[in-house]
């Protein structure tokens, strides 16, 4: 190919002054001698010409070719003997190196970008026109595994990526709200964003899964926390009424009965307002829920001074208190009004459902080895009673707002259902832990690990 390139090269620089000498030396317009010599230094002078550009030609079409590969490194080397070409190689040097450059800008996004997706908290998968899946990240691997084609079968899923196939000019999205039962029951909102001009792996469209699935719990509870509150609120309220009712008709004229019934009353008035105080404290302590405390608190004097304040209800039930305080205790990290609710709590449950004629035992200490609080520094606090336990199935959900093992009795000791919400929510803001162990006919005992303070 080089050598046909060169023989034509020089047939068309050489030839027409070859022609021309042959020409003139037959038309004895010169000697044959001259004339043969100069036309044959002319072909001899075009082939060296034409060497020279073929090899130079070779130069840059091979330095095309790598600028076209983009390989950033080793271009060919050699100059170009003709000064146009040297300066065309330098061009095409130049257009190399920026190719290259851009290549590696590319090709350092493009990891970006994959890392980006990788690393997204919601689950992302990538479908082709085929709907197939191009690729997923790692949180859809996690939340769906090899269920992830059942959940692109989802017909709310399926509608939404149809609809965005099919109109791949609409920016969309395309969302749908989805109850998926695999591999767990979750709610999830899907958005699919059409792809156009398609991703570098063909993928057409992308699904992006957010699970929904405690945020529409929080709504349910919320739900349930209103409709709650509002019946333990309308009881009292509905025997009030009712009272108020026959104080105005048919107890009008009977002294003893008024006597009765108001004493009732101010019963029912003294349990709304309880709840009142109880529904305060929980939304107050939810408010900074996430702040945790930072003072050092001393808990001796908090739990002796709470000890006393119960002592008339602890002679009403015969019940005996028992304090006791480790020589080694050392301050907690806390908030003394919110220590001295979770005792106060603590304390009235042991003496409401703790024995009548018992013993309550509140006890503090450092950690003792061996338990399975956490290991970092901290002291727990404990408070004993001697009442009939609570069975092993209850004991998940004491802490849940009005959850009560027994409804009547609760409310015949002046209970709220709100007391251990109140203690748990006040223990994660301290960033503690609690525990509830209980054995029926022995007793219940609360233990409450705290952050020693630093
Ligand atoms: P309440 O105001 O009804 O006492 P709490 O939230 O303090 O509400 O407690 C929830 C339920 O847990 C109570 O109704 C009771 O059934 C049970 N409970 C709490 N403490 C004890 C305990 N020391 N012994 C037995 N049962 C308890």
């Amino acid at each position: 190919m080089r050598s046909r390139g060169v023989i034509l090269t020089t047939s068309a620089l050489g030839g027409v002054p070859v022609l021309a000498f042959l020409i003139l030396a037959a038309t004895g317009a010169a000697a044959w001698g001259p004339a043969l010599t100069a036309a044959a230094l002319t072909l001899l002078a075009a082939f060296c010409i034409a060497l020279l550009w073929a090899r130079d030609l070779e130069l840059l079409s091979e330095t095309v070719r790598h600028a076209v590969a983009a390989i950033p490194t080793s271009p060919p080397t050699g100059t170009p003997v003709l000064p146009p070409m040297d300066r065309l190689m330098r061009d095409i040097e130049r257009v190399a190196r920026h190719i290259a450059e851009r290549s590696v800008l590319v090709e350092r996004l493009q990891r970006a970008d994959e890392a980006i997706v990788e690393q997204l908290p919601d689950p992302l998968i990538v479908l082709g026109a085929d709907r197939s899946i191009r690729r997923t990240n790692a949180a859809a691997r996690t939340a769906f595994g090899a269920d992830i084609n059942a959940v692109l079968r989802n017909p709310g899923l399926r509608a939404a990526i149809d609809r965005a196939l099919a109109s791949p000019g609409v920016a969309g999205p395309h969302t749908a709200a989805l109850t998926l039962p695999v591999p767990v029951l979750r709610d999830v909102h899907a958005m699919v964003i059409p792809m156009d001009p398609p991703l570098s792996d063909g993928g057409q469209a992308v699904v992006l899964l957010s699970d929904r699935t405690r945020e529409r719990a929080l709504e349910r509870m919320r739900a349930d926390f209103v409709a709650n509150a509002s019946h333990e609120l309308r009881t009292p309220l509905a025997s009030m009424i009712g009272f108020i009712d026959t104080l105005l008709g048919p107890a009008a004229d009977d002294p003893p009965a008024q006597r009765r019934f108001l004493g009732i009353m101010a019963e029912q008035g003294a349990r709304m307002n309880r709840l009142i105080d109880d529904l305060l404290s929980l939304s107050r302590i939810e408010l900074v829920e996430h702040q945790a405390p930072s003072q050092a608190i001393d808990l001796g004097p908090l739990l002796t001074n709470s000890a006393a304040s119960f002592e008339p209800k602890l002679a009403e039930r015969s019940v005996t208190l028992e304090l006791k305080l480790h020589p080694e205790l050392k301050p907690v990290v806390g908030d003394a009004d919110q220590l001295s609710q979770v005792a106060q709590n603590l304390i009235d449950n042991a003496i409401k459902y703790g024995r009548e004629g018992g013993t309550v035992t509140v006890q503090a200490a450092p950690v003792p080895a061996g338990t399975r609080f956490p290991s970092r520094p901290g002291m727990l606090l404990t408070v004993t009673d001697q009442g009939a336990g609570i069975a092993r199935e209850h004991l998940p959900r004491l802490t849940e707002r009005f959850y009560r093992v027994d409804k009547g009795r609760s409310r015949n000791v002046g209970g709220t259902g709100l007391g251990l919400a109140i203690v748990k929510h006040i223990v994660n803001r301290h960033r503690g832990q609690l525990r509830i162990d209980s054995e029926a006919g022995v007793g219940t005992t609360i233990s409450i690990w705290l952050p020693q303070a630093p």
